[in-house]
Parts: structure tokens; C-alpha cells; sequence
């Protein structure tokens, strides 16, 4: 067994030298080891980071777009060039396969990309002679220093979602990624440093509950964009706006997939596996229930079976369909939905406790399970279980199951499976969720459309990047102007009409 290596804040491009009174273990969930030790930041510390972010963001934010757009491409340069051994990182720290970790620096890479376009997207309108030689025009000017408080499940793409953005607006950004699975956003930060972002605008301090307190109470934090859980979503949102902030701040979620009579089964088949049981379900997007409009399910069901008995369970680094879960205490939760579900009368139909797995004896492992007939009162049903549960819950008809999604306190996403060109169109105009996908399982948004659940799953007004992302972290402003010329003039205490 190896050292486990100390992990620390990058605070303006450096790793900090101060000693932490407080430590996490951060692990190798594949093998159950004990890989890194992380500082946990006390709330002088973030004080005193946040005050480097806020004397760097001054410079950075009278730095021209051209200058913030070359520093944007090279960032992109060498994301892409980096991107395999951040994935490696990723599969180190959360378990994931490798495959999946490198998708996601991709995706994550997709929003700097978006981010590129910084000066297209930050201008402005005018109106000419709106009034009589009156023109009037408008702008957006960043925040000032914003936080970024994300969660252990994307450690890359989520941190990206919001980063390259904040910055190419001209803010200064301080991240507090998840303690569970720091490494590979650190990494991130760092390039940031060589793409010639001056020192400050990017810092990072890892931490728990203090430092995200200390973050969401600061007067000089004026944004904070939260991803993770909905109970911590939704006190960071009423924490962070009660302290005078613009918070986004997305939750949990418990994401359905309607596969109606006429759907391609086998396709549907495939779907429900991927979505269901990709990155071990440690996804926000998963698909955590399957709703099956008889009577297709006893078929759909055969045919998921079938598919999950080809899955091998395992290490990440060796080329296995599923990896660990991300910590022993989650994996014994999720058993323990595993454990509820029996007991509550729903239908085992594969029991991945059991299990043979290709990883350490002391991995974090459960295997792809699922259950059928599952009723809408049962914990496995109502609870985000956030592992690889498949859920089918059975229904008579498509207005059951809408009935039956819109009663969800979630509505992040859900995707129809079907043949129907009209029956699709009325499923996304009538679902209350906010991201559909037809045919499509994980309709995750690309980076210049926004990213966003309704309901449970986001607390805010503002989704994460697109152009809602752009909003979120720039203040409009309006200017109307008048160049005098010799025939204006003279006293009116009327309040201004355009003529
Ligand atoms: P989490 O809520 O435990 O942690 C998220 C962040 O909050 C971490 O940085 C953590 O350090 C911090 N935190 C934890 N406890 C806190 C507390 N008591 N007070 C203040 N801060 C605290 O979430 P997680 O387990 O890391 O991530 C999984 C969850 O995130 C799931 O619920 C998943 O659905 C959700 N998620 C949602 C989206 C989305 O887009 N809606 C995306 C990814 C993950």
C-alpha cells in the first residue's frame, strides 16, 4: 500500500503551504485504499482567498475581450491536450470507468469552447436617435468574484459547466469542488495558470460544510453556482440569497423514462441499461425509473435482464461497463435501498449484491440490479438512491405515466421511448421536467443550450451555461446618451418623453 499524498488549495495558481488543522481521506474506490489526504479550508482561510480573487478580479475585469478570448483558446488547447490523464484522475478518485471520465472532460471542454465566443455573446444593443439625438445602448459587466461549489459525481464537467464562463466574463472564480474526488478539478485549475490567466482570477479551496459556509456569507462573493444534493441545494439557496447573493443552485433528481406500446423494445432495452447503470447511476441525469405502458413490460423486462447479464462490474482502469461506487457508506446505502425494496413487496429481478467483481476485494462494489413492479409508495421509488437501481414501475396508459411523472418532486430529466411522432410532441409540451429527450435517454444539453431541472432539482432562476450561463454572471446595464449640440438647452422638470 502507497503513501496517500497530500491534496491542497491552489490559491492564485500556487498549492497552499500553511498547515490544515482538519484533514478528509480521499480513496481509490476501486480498491478501498486510502490514496490522498486532503485540507479541509477553515473560514479564515476562504476569507483570505476570496480577498485574493477580489484584487485579482480587478485587473481581469478591465482586461479587453480580446486578450480574456486568447487566454480562453489556449485554456481549450490544453484541456484537450490533458484530457486523458484528467480522466485518469477521475476514475482514481470517483470510480468511474475510464471511457465515461474522458466523456466527461469532453463535455466539459465543449462549454470553454462555448466560452470562446465570449465577445459575440457579450454584445450589446443601440438604438440610434431612440429620442431626438438620443441614442440608447446596453451592456453586461461581470459580477466581481463568484463561487463555484460542485459535487462528487461529475468532479470535471460540473466545475466546467460554470468556470470557463464565469471567467471569459470577467469575473474571478473560487471553486470548492467536491472533498470526495478533488484531483482532477485542481488539475483543471492549473491549466488555467498556463494559459496565462493572471494569477488570482482562478483559485480553489477544498473544504466541507465551514468553507462552503464561509463562501455563501461573504460580502465579496456576489454569485454562487451550487450543484449536488436538493436538502444542500436548497440551503445554499436560501443561505447564499439571504447573504445578498445571485445563487443557482441545482439538485437531486429522480429521472423517468416512458417507454410507450409502439416503442423499438430493443432500443428502448439498450437505453434503459446505459442510462440506468452508466457511472455505476452516480448520474444526475440517470434513468432511476422506467415507466412501461403495458403491456410491453414483461417483454422490455426480459429483454433488460438479458442485457445486464453481458455487464462486468469492476475496476475502471480495466476496461470493465461499470465501475465502484464512490464510497463504502454509499455503497451500503444503496444496498440498504436494495434490502427496502424486498421488503416493500417490489419484484427482484437481478440482485447485484451478490455479485462477482473485477477490482479489489476491498472496492466499493454493487452490481447492476433490478426490480420490477414497483409501486409509487415505495422508498425505492420516491428516494434519489443515486446507485445502479433500475426501477420498472408498470402503468395502463401514456396519461398514467405522465400523471405519475408530474406528481415527482424532481423534474430534472426523462425521456419517451416511442414510434409516435404525435405522441412524443404532446409528452415534451405536457411534462413538467426540464430537460426531454425523445428517444434519447440522458438528454443532457449541449453547451450552448442551458442546462436545468424544474421543481426539486433547481433552486434559482438561471440554468447552468448557454446564454442563461452568460446572464448568470454578467449585470445588464443601459446607457442613454445625449452629445449636445448647440440647440439643446433650457430648464424642463418634467420627467423625460422621447420626442
Ligand atoms: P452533496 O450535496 O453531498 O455535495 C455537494 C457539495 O456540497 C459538495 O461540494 C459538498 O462538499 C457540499 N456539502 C455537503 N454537505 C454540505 C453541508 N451540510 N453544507 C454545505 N455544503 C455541503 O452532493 P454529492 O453527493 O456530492 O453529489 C450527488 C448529488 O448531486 C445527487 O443528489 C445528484 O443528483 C446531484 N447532482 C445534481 C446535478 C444537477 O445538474 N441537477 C448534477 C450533478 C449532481
Amino acid at each position: 500500500m502507497s503513501t496517500p499524498t497530500r491534496i491542497t488549495h491552489l490559491i492564485a495558481g500556487e498549492a497552499w503551504s500553511g498547515t490544515a488543522e482538519r484533514t478528509s481521506e480521499v480513496f481509490n474506490p476501486a480498491t478501498g485504499e486510502v490514496t490522498g489526504v486532503l485540507d479541509l479550508a477553515s473560514t479564515d482561510l476562504v476569507g483570505e482567498v476570496v480577498a485574493t480573487a477580489r484584487q485579482a478580479w480587478e485587473g481581469w475585469a478591465d482586461t479587453s475581450l480580446a486578450k480574456r478570448t486568447q487566454v480562453l483558446f489556449t485554456f481549450r488547447e490544453l484541456l484537450e491536450r490533458n484530457k486523458k490523464e484528467i480522466a485518469a484522475l477521475i476514475t482514481a478518485e470517483h470510480g468511474k470507468v475510464l471511457d465515461d471520465a474522458l466523456g466527461e472532460v469532453t463535455r466539459g471542454l465543449e462549454v470553454a469552447e462555448f466560452a470562446c465566443g465570449i465577445p459575440h455573446l457579450l454584445r450589446g444593443g443601440f438604438s440610434e436617435n431612440a429620442s431626438t439625438n438620443v441614442d440608447v445602448y446596453s451592456m453586461r459587466q461581470p459580477l466581481g468574484v463568484v463561487a463555484v461549489i460542485s459535487p462528487f459525481n461529475f468532479p470535471a464537467m460540473v466545475p466546467m459547466w460554470f468556470i470557463p464562463i464565469a471567467i471569459a466574463c470577467g469575473n474571478a472564480v473560487v471553486l470548492k469542488p467536491s472533498e470526495k474526488d478533488p484531483s482532477a478539478a485542481i488539475a483543471i485549475a492549473k491549466l488555467w495558470s498556463e494559459a496565462g490567466l493572471p494569477a488570482g482570477v482562478m483559485n480553489v479551496v477544498n473544504g466541507d460544510k465551514e468553507a462552503v459556509d464561509a463562501l455563501l456569507t461573504h460580502p465579496d462573493i456576489k454569485a454562487v453556482s451550487f450543484v449536488g444534493s436538493t436538502p444542500i441545494a436548497h440551503y445554499v439557496y436560501d443561505t447564499g440569497t439571504a447573504h445578498g447573493k445571485r445563487v443557482q443552485a441545482l439538485g437531486g433528481a429522480k429521472n423517468h423514462m416512458l417507454v410507450l406500446p409502439d416503442a423499438d423494445l430493443d432500443l428502448a432495452a439498450d437505453a434503459a441499461v446505459n442510462s440506468g447503470f452508466g457511472s455505476a447511476g452516480e448520474r444526475c441525469m440517470a434513468i432511476s425509473a422506467l415507466v412501461a405502458v403495458e403491456p410491453i413490460a414483461d417483454e422490455l423486462v426480459e429483454k433488460i435482464k438479458d442485457r445486464m447479464g453481458k455487464l462486468r462490474t469492476g475496476d475502471g482502469t480495466k476496461g470493465c461497463d461499470m465501475g465502484p461506487l464512490v464510497t463504502r457508506a454509499h455503497r451500503d446505502k444503496v444496498a440498504g435501498y436494495v434490502d427496502a425494496g424486498l421488503e416493500q413487496g417490489a419484484t427482484l429481478v437481478v440482485d447485484g449484491r451478490d455479485d462477482e467483481f473485477d477490482g479489489g476485494a476491498d472496492g466499493f462494489f454493487l452490481g447492476p440490479t433490478l426490480f420490477d413492479n414497483v409501486g409509487r409508495d415505495m422508498t425505492i421509488y420516491q428516494d434519489e438512491i443515486f446507485g445502479p437501481v433500475l426501477s420498472v414501475v408498470r402503468v395502463q396508459s401514456y396519461d398514467e405515466g405522465l400523471e405519475l411523472i408530474n406528481a415527482n418532486p424532481y423534474g430534472n430529466g426523462t425521456a419517451i421511448f416511442t414510434n409516435d411522432g404525435g405522441a412524443a410532441r404532446r409528452f415534451q409540451r405536457q411534462v413538467e421536467v426540464g430537460m426531454v429527450g425523445v428517444n434519447v435517454p440522458i438528454p443532457v444539453p449541449v453547451s450552448y443550450y442551458s442546462f436545468g431541472g424544474w421543481k426539486n432539482s433547481l433552486f434559482g432562476d438561471t440554468h447552468a451555461h448557454g446564454m442563461e450561463g452568460v446572464h448568470f454572471f454578467t449585470r445588464g446595464k443601459v446607457v442613454t446618451s445625449r452629445w449636445l449640440d448647440p440647440s439643446h438647452g433650457g430648464l424642463n422638470l418634467g420627467f423625460p418623453q422621447n420626442t
